[in-house]
């Protein structure tokens, strides 16, 4: 539940933040922007399945690989464009949301064999 609540509010919600703090003038338009990148999922379609919430995104898929996490900080540290910088951000923030999922996850699965550890 909790886990649901954060990646969604990061995904929706923390995003409004970033781009308020990135230029406030263009509000909308840079939320516009960053809730766009969220198609980079569209790499899920070509997953078996398609959606595995057991599954942790970075590294599995595609657009969520190491490689591309690297061009994304490339593209943020090497680009002077002020729009391509904010989608570099959106992608990096989403990989960030999606790495929180991936701790989650872990850490799941790590409490439930500490417990299962502690009953014997
Ligand atoms: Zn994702």
């Amino acid at each position: 539940m909790w886990q649901v609540v954060l990646h969604y509010g990061n995904h929706f919600l923390v995003i409004l933040l970033i781009a308020w703090f990135y230029d406030r003038q263009n509000l909308w338009r840079n939320y516009f922007v960053l809730l766009a990148t969220m198609l980079v999922d569209i790499d899920h379609l070509w997953a078996e399945p398609i959606f595995d919430p057991k599954r942790c995104s970075i590294g599995f898929h595609t657009f969520h690989s190491e490689i591309a996490i690297l061009i994304y900080f490339g593209i943020l540290i090497f680009v002077q464009h002020k729009t391509i910088r904010l989608i570099a951000i959106g992608l990096i923030f989403h990989m960030i949301t999606d790495g929180i999922d991936c701790l989650w996850l872990n850490f799941e699965s790590f409490s439930n064999k500490l417990l299962t550890f502690t009953k014997i």
